[in-house]
C-alpha cells in the first residue's frame, strides 16, 4: 500500500502514459517508452494510471519523484530523452 496522496495522483495522471508492453509510465509527452522503447500507442486509461503509480511508489519511490518532477515541467522537450539516458539499463518490472 502506498501513501502517495489522492490529488497527488490526479495530478500525476494528467501527465502520464503507460506503456502497453512493459506497463512502466511514461510521459505523455514522450514519444518513446524510456524503458523498452516502444513508440506506438500508449494506454491512457484512467485507472491504468492510477494502478502505475501506486505500484511505483511502493517499488520505486525515487523514480517517481523524477517522474513528478518531469511532469510538472513545462515545455522541456529534453526530459523525455533525459529520461531514457538515465533509466536505459533500469528494469522496472520486479
Ligand atoms: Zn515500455
Amino acid at each position: 500500500m502506498t501513501n502517495i496522496s489522492a490529488a497527488r495522483i490526479r495530478n500525476l495522471s494528467r501527465s502520464m502514459k503507460s506503456c502497453p508492453l512493459c506497463h512502466n509510465l511514461n510521459l505523455r509527452a514522450s514519444d518513446e517508452c524510456y524503458v523498452c522503447g516502444w513508440r506506438g500507442s500508449f494506454e491512457h486509461d484512467a485507472e491504468t494510471i492510477r494502478l502505475g503509480i501506486e505500484d511505483l511508489a511502493d517499488r520505486a519511490p525515487q523514480l517517481l519523484e523524477v517522474l513528478c518532477v518531469a511532469a510538472n515541467a513545462r515545455r522541456n522537450t529534453r526530459l523525455p530523452r533525459l529520461l531514457k539516458a538515465l533509466f536505459v539499463r533500469i528494469d522496472c518490472r520486479v
